[in-house]
């Protein structure tokens, strides 16, 4: 029987007929079913876009008459149950793929922990790209009928919002989330009490509630510690993503780790495997251990057992952007814990040092390695570069023997297609293709879509994009948000009809976000030349703390407001993942310019090339193999630099130099019998075709399943495989 409630509020005053719209609000499958969304949207346009795409806010606000109206209209009801049909189709069929290839997963779950989920814009529990991997992952996990339950946390604080001053600084607005907006289900016992889990820390104990989001057929349960009963500077523990303050974040990870495992165990799972995404939720293994240990096992049996279930994904390709503690930390945290692991001081220690030259620390993702059985780095590069990364903790091994494999990300096609793409795919590969999305020959047929047709799509795309620009623009200049000299900037002087670039992703040093402005003499030279302009927006929050990645965006946005740029400059505020669709979606060209090998993975550039946009990238992440020479472009080698300067510059010239005489002239360059750009759309179909499949959520969720969940399930040990 069950132990607890999450029941969906019944609360909105709908008309009878459409009562289950409130069901659809509290099911995230409308987030990634287009169709699904014009059920709301054709009750009230407006309100739909005021609301910010929230189904529950529109809900509460929608007037009657127009619910009334959409009764009447023969059209919609039987859009309506068509939708309703494949919901519940969706929702109760037992053929999926994972029941036909992995029966054996039956009740069998899977726990995914993450610390971020970016799933809807309406939900800022992400800071970037690895939110938006486990968001999307737990999408294709629903897709594919895999019984993952995630765990992460609800911040009561969200995300950052990002205003840019007039001077280019900037600006973190934070606002406490109005729960009662969001699609979360509060879990109660059966008493109707809120359910709660504790942790201990020092001299005290931490209560989280529990809260319940439904994706698809997945679960995620988020931990708030914002609850009655706790310190004031407790209830704060989880109210931001990634504070700096050790001491916060070391709690942060206890209660995720620790408080997470709890959690699934009061709500009555017992997961067969465990998958950490990144280590900050590697104290999960410790309480995997204390709970074996308080049930007599030894602790070496009890690390044999969980360390055979347990997967660690490491997203992290520099040393200093690991996260580790002093040890005196870990003193204050863990002294109570220690003896409980039947272990001394310093074996405790041993399971999370990082010897690192200027002093021992205890480090997340070592702790994750030592006790996980398969490790993986998200591209075939980024995992040479764990390899290399790790490889002090295997002395005895040559680095290529290193047990660290790669899966290379993917992103969740139902999520980032444009609806219009969509139906022109439906038309064109077949009913399900979506079904088959990860079969290179799905996409072959790609070349049966007639060229004008595809174009006339594209166009539609980019003036979508350049409409909402100058909207947003228009409207923050009426209400006095931004300074006269930030109009332009704010990208209203955008031409539908230009060459249009987009950069759009965390500015963080690495990524170089003005690279492409390191000659900019040349580059106002390339993008003004008479009939074929150019035209670059960027977009990009850098987190609250990283002062250097703040001065990036301050640099780019003072050369962005010059004058003499005409307005063929501009950077966005508040990059979100409805900006991003917009983007993604409505530019030609996608341009990354990591520093090789910093990019583990990237992910923004798959979205974009199954839109049809090209890339235009460092051979470095999942561009290294997607890049087939004939489906976008690459900039610089491939190989790394010993000197960051003289990498800048090289892959300066290089970018400048495709960009000058290959990317320009092919856009411009139109087929005299129906006026298109005929080569540029060859190149177009090459990138959806190769690039769809390869770099789906389907494709990766299967490689995980196949290559590492199989396997933990099968709970066997290799013993040479363990680290004392
Ligand atoms: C996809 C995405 C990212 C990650 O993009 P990268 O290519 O990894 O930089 C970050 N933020 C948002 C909003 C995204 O949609």
């Amino acid at each position: 029987m069950e132990t607890y409630r999450a029941e969906i509020p019944n609360n909105f005053l709908l008309p009878r007929r459409l009562k289950r719209l409130g069901e659809l609000a509290y099911n995230l499958w409308w987030t990634w079913n287009p169709n699904a969304q014009r059920l709301f949207i054709e009750i009230d346009r407006d309100l739909w876009e005021r609301t910010n795409h929230n189904p529950i806010r529109f809900l509460n606000q929608v007037q009657r008459a127009q619910l009334n109206a959409v009764t009447q209209n023969h059209y919609y009801l039987d859009n309506f149950d068509r939708i309703f049909n494949q919901f519940d189709d969706y929702m109760n069929t037992q053929d999926t793929w994972c029941a036909r290839n992995h029966p054996e997963y039956n009740h069998r779950p899977i726990a995914y922990f993450s610390t971020e989920f970016g799933l809807h814009e309406t939900l800022p529990i992400y800071a970037g790209g690895l939110g938006i991997l486990s968001g999307d992952h737990l999408k294709g996990a629903s897709d594919l009928g895999i019984p993952l339950i995630a765990v992460g946390f609800l911040y009561t604080h969200g995300y950052f919002s990002q205003r840019i001053s007039e001077d280019g600084w900037q600006e973190a607005h934070y606002l406490r989330l109005n729960f009662s907006d969001l699609p979360i289900l509060p879990i109660t016992t059966i008493d109707g009490e809120p359910m709660t889990v504790s942790v201990d820390l020092p001299g005290r104990e931490v209560k989280a509630r529990l809260w319940a989001i439904h994706v698809g057929r997945v679960k995620l349960y988020l931990l708030d510690s914002d609850v009655d009963g706790n310190s004031v500077s407790d209830r704060e523990l989880t109210a931001r993503l990634y504070t700096s303050d050790l001491e916060s974040r070391i709690s942060q990870e206890i209660i995720l780790g620790i408080g997470g495992v709890r959690a699934l165990r009061s709500l009555g799972y017992n997961p067969s495997v465990w998958h950490l995404n990144e280590g900050h939720s590697a104290f999960l293994n410790l309480e995997r251990i204390r709970e074996m240990i308080a049930s007599g096992h030894t602790f070496e049996e009890a690390k044999k057992h969980i360390y055979a279930s347990c997967i660690f994904t490491t997203h992290t390709p520099v040393p200093a952007g690991n996260d580790e503690f002093p040890e005196w930390l870990i003193d204050k945290y863990f002294s109570n814990l220690i003896p409980e692991l039947e272990l001394d001081r310093e074996q405790f220690f041993s399971l999370g040092r990082n010897p690192n030259p200027w002093g021992s620390t205890f480090s997340m993702p070592v702790l994750a390695i030592r006790m996980a059985r398969f490790r993986n780095g998200v591209s075939e590069l980024h995992g040479q570069v764990a390899r290399e990364m790790w490889r002090h903790l295997w002395p005895e091994l040559h680095v290529e023997d290193v047990p660290i494999t790669y899966i290379t990300n993917g992103v969740h096609t139902g999520s980032w297609l444009a609806r219009r793409l969509g139906s022109l795919f439906d038309e064109y590969l077949g009913e399900n293709w979506m079904d088959l999305l990860d079969k290179s020959q799905t996409w072959d047929a790609i070349e049966k879509i007639p060229d004008a047709e595809l174009w006339d799509v594209r166009r539609h795309l980019k003036r979508k994009l350049v409409h909402y620009v100058r909207e947003k623009g228009r409207d923050q200049w009426l209400n006095g948000s931004i300074h006269p000299v930030q109009v332009i900037a704010s990208g209203v002087l955008l031409d539908p009809y230009a060459l249009t670039i987009g950069f759009a992703r965390r500015f963080a040093t690495y990524k170089r976000a003005n690279l492409i402005l390191r000659d900019l003499d040349r580059l106002l030279d390339i993008i003004n030349r008479p009939n074929m302009p150019v035209q670059i927006i960027f977009a990009g929050k850098s987190h609250p703390a990283d002062e250097p990645g703040k001065m990036l965006i301050q640099e780019v946005y003072r050369i962005v407001k010059k004058a003499e740029n005409g307005g063929r400059l501009v950077f966005l505020e508040d990059y979100d993942m409805n900006l991003a669709r917009y983007l993604l979606q409505g530019v030609d060209v996608w341009l990354n310019t990591p520093r090789r090998p910093h990019e583990a993975s990237g992910t923004s550039g798959m979205k974009a090339a199954m839109n049809g946009v090209l890339n235009f990238s460092v051979l470095d992440g999942w561009w290294r193999e997607g890049y087939n020479g004939r489906n976008g472009w690459a900039i610089g080698r491939d190989s790394e630099f010993d000197d960051p300067n003289q990498q800048d510059e090289e892959d300066a010239l290089s970018l400048y130099e495709i960009l000058e005489n290959q990317i320009i002239p092919l856009y411009y360059k139109k087929r005299s019998s129906d006026g298109l750009p005929g080569d540029w759309i060859d190149m177009m179909k090459e990138s959806i075709r190769t690039l769809s499949p390869q770099f789906s959520m389907r494709r990766m969720v299967k490689e995980y399943v196949e290559q590492l969940y199989v396997n933990a399930l099968q709970n066997k040990v290799i013993e040479y495989d363990i680290l004392d």
